[in-house]
Parts: C-alpha cells; sequence; structure tokens
C-alpha cells in the first residue's frame, strides 16, 4: 500500500488560516485587488464585454476611446476639437467601427457630449436621439438611442455580422465628393475650379453648374462643421436634378446657376472633426470681417472667390450655408442694415416655396435671434447677398415622419431645383 499523496495531508508547516482583515492590509500593501488576495469571485467590472475592438482607422472616422464599464456596457469617450482662444469645445461627430462576434449584444454610453457653444455649456445629448449603422458602410439604417438622467445617451446593437459601422448621420466623405466630381466634372454644364487649399493643402473645390449668364445666381456651401454631412446629400440631390437630360433641367438652368463649395473643410471631414478647423477656427463665424487667410485659409479662398464676383458683377443673389443641427429650422439673417425689410421679405418667399417644394416644416428664426459672424449674416452684411444659414434636422424630419438618411436629403436637394426656378421668377434678381 503506498503512502497517501503528500498533498493529500496538511504539512507540518502550514499557519494558521489569516484573518480577512490581515489579508485586505496584505492586499493594501502589495496594491492587488482585495478579491484575488480573499480569492473571491472578481467583481463585474473586471470581465471584458465581448467587443473585440472599435475601428476609428479610416477616413472620416470620430477620434475616441473606449473602456469596460463594471455594469458591462462600453464607454465611448468621443475627443473634442476646440476653438482657438475661446472656452468653445466640440465633441458629437461620431463614425466608428465595431468588431464583434455575430450575434453579441452591446450596449455603448457616449461620453464627452458637454460641449461649450458661444461660450455657454451645451450638451449634445438632447440631439442625440438617434444614430444610423451599417454593414457594409453604403447602406444605413437609423437606429434609436436611449436618453438617460445626466445627459447620458446609450445605444444598444446586436451584431448582424463580425462588423457594424455607427454614425451621428449618414457619412460623407471625401472618397464620396470625389465620386461625385468623377460623375459630373466632364458635364458640359459643369465647371469646377479649385479656390484655394486647407491648411493641410487640401484642394478646395468650387463648382458651376449651369451657365454664367443665367439671370439668377445661387451659392450653396456645406461642411464649415465637419460632423454635419447632411447638407453635401442635398447638394447631391440637387446637383443630380439638374444634370439630369430633362426639359424640367433644362428649364431651370435657363433660369439660374448654382455655385457651389460641397466641402468647406475638408481637413475635418477627413479627420473626423466636430466643428473647427485644424488651427481651431470655427468656419461659420467671424464673416462679419475679412477672413484671416493663416487661420482661416477655407475662408479666405472663398471670400477671394466673392470678391472676384462682385467685381465682375456676378455676386450671387441668393446664399444657403448648409448645417445640421436638432431643430433644422432656417436661421435668418438679421444685421443692422437699412434693407433688412426687403431681405425679410425675400426670405419669407424663400420659406414658402421651401415648404411647397420639400419636406421642410420647421419653420424660420423669429425676431429676437441674431447669430453674428455667421456666413448668412456676414454676406448680408457686408455683401448685399441675400445669405442664410439653413439647419436640416439631424435625426427626425417631421414633414415625412421618418429619421433621416441620404435618400431624404437628396430628394430635398432635387425639390431645391424648383424651390430656386420659383424664387427668381418671384424675386428679381
Ligand atoms: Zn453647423
Amino acid at each position: 500500500m503506498s503512502r497517501p499523496h503528500a498533498s493529500c495531508s496538511p504539512p507540518p508547516w502550514r499557519l494558521p488560516a489569516p484573518s480577512p482583515a490581515l489579508l485586505r492590509y496584505l492586499a493594501a500593501v502589495l496594491t492587488v485587488p482585495a478579491w484575488l488576495v480573499l480569492g473571491k469571485e472578481a467583481p463585474a467590472s473586471s470581465t471584458a464585454p465581448p467587443l473585440e475592438y472599435i475601428d476609428t482607422s479610416f477616413e472620416n472616422a470620430s477620434p475616441l476611446w473606449y473602456e469596460p464599464a463594471p455594469d458591462g456596457s462600453i464607454r465611448v469617450h468621443l475627443l473634442y476639437d476646440h476653438e482657438r482662444a475661446s472656452p468653445n469645445r466640440a465633441a458629437g461627430h461620431i463614425h466608428f467601427r465595431l468588431h464583434a462576434p455575430p450575434g453579441t449584444r452591446l450596449t455603448l454610453e457616449f461620453k464627452n457630449l458637454d460641449n461649450v457653444w458661444n461660450g455657454r455649456p451645451g450638451s449634445v445629448a438632447p440631439e442625440l436621439q438617434a444614430v444610423v449603422v451599417s454593414e457594409d458602410g453604403l447602406h444605413w439604417q437609423p437606429q434609436l438611442t436611449e436618453s438617460l438622467p445626466g445627459n447620458r445617451v446609450r445605444l444598444g446593437v446586436t451584431m448582424p455580422g463580425p462588423q457594424l459601422y455607427v454614425a451621428r448621420v449618414e457619412p460623407y466623405r471625401l472618397s464620396d465628393f470625389d465620386r461625385l466630381l468623377t460623375r459630373c466634372r466632364t458635364h458640359p454644364l459643369v465647371h469646377v475650379t479649385r479656390i484655394g487649399d486647407s491648411l493641410q493643402g487640401r484642394p478646395l473645390e468650387l463648382l458651376r453648374v449651369g451657365r454664367p449668364e443665367a439671370p439668377g445666381r445661387v451659392f450653396l456651401r456645406a461642411r464649415a462643421h465637419p460632423w454635419e454631412a447632411g447638407g453635401n446629400w442635398v447638394i447631391e440631390g440637387l446637383l443630380d436634378r439638374l444634370l439630369e437630360d430633362s426639359p424640367e433641367a433644362r428649364r431651370f438652368l435657363a433660369r439660374y446657376v448654382v455655385y457651389t463649395l460641397p466641402l468647406a473643410n475638408p481637413d475635418g471631414v477627413a479627420r473626423g472633426l466636430t466643428r473647427f478647423n485644424l488651427a481651431g477656427r470655427d468656419l461659420n463665424r467671424d464673416w462679419d470681417r475679412p477672413a484671416d487667410p493663416k487661420l482661416a485659409p477655407e475662408n479666405a479662398a472663398l471670400e477671394a472667390w466673392l470678391e472676384g464676383m462682385r467685381a465682375i458683377g456676378q455676386a450671387p443673389h441668393l446664399a444657403l450655408d448648409l448645417h445640421n443641427d436638432g431643430g433644422g429650422r432656417l436661421h435668418l439673417s438679421r444685421p443692422p442694415i437699412l434693407t433688412l425689410d426687403r431681405h425679410l421679405a425675400r426670405m419669407a418667399t424663400f420659406e414658402t416655396l421651401l415648404r411647397q417644394h420639400t419636406w421642410f416644416t420647421e419653420g424660420s428664426t423669429g425676431g429676437s435671434y441674431r447669430n453674428a459672424g455667421t456666413l448668412g449674416d456676414g454676406w448680408l452684411e457686408r455683401f448685399g447677398i441675400d445669405a442664410a444659414v439653413l439647419e436640416l434636422h439631424c435625426h427626425w424630419i417631421a414633414g415625412v415622419a421618418e429619421h433621416p438618411t441620404a435618400p431624404h436629403w437628396r430628394a430635398f436637394g432635387a425639390g431645391l431645383a424648383q424651390v430656386f426656378y420659383d424664387y427668381f421668377e418671384r424675386v428679381t434678381p
């Protein structure tokens, strides 16, 4: 009969069991978690969620970092971009790719939604009521978020496959713009001009669609604020409508010509910023004075183009700066000018036509509203151009009772073709 294995009987040198207090003391001096020494179950926070990775390596992805939370969710910390010489900061662009096994249920909580805007605190949380998701980065579906107390926003997703893109609004990337240029730059009615370069040397490409001698001239800009991709889809919808081979399109372009700068802040779009350019300038501010060519070359190039057009008597009659927000209204300009009443009457005509030919129902800003320094306010005050900021609601279109994706905004753009046609019939340029 063999001897019992040594491990079956306590060794003669075994110490008495230490007290829990002693173990906690040891844990403290050894700087290891108490549960490791006490041999208890690890708390839930140490259980890694089934997320494999959040990929932000591609164009227009939002810079962020993330961590597992004690409740099993993943905290997604969006990074702020900051305004130069200002307390303003912004985080709210969302565009990343989740990697996790198909069928995995993930809960994300977005952090750093506490922005500072015009020197005042303002949370993005109330506007973050829906996002869009896509398996391939091309076909997007709206998905609701969950609002929690304390300006917290959560998103639950079930992985349909090994990867899932998540975005604040349907993304429009530099590559999407390149595809638009490829599609239309050889059209005889399209002329592309490189009006300058961004801070990082990206081209600022301004398109003319139609004939310069047309009686009406419209200007549209988008992406001064990089997260606000809706305006780009609107411009695509408008251009596709105007470049159709149809009697309507020929009628539109006999009455007006469109000039457009679709990517006003290409560096911010490429790098996934939220609001500012790479020098910390807000490109929808400071239009009440000449643009700074060093810190805002994007605006300086546009202003130089505008001065050139004014010099040959071809300045735009109507200018729209397209944005996204959680209100979706037409922001009327009200600088202290003698002809303000005439401008507001024209904008009332424009708003009526928007309601008539698009799904627009959100209305315009009231008499006490003034946002000095926007393109709308500045171009009206300094150049006498009927100019306004048109915000597109980022998560809800009341006129069709749906969450917006690119087809809604394209349809809005197609409707603008008729809006401009009627506008230049009623308003003499
Ligand atoms: Zn904006």
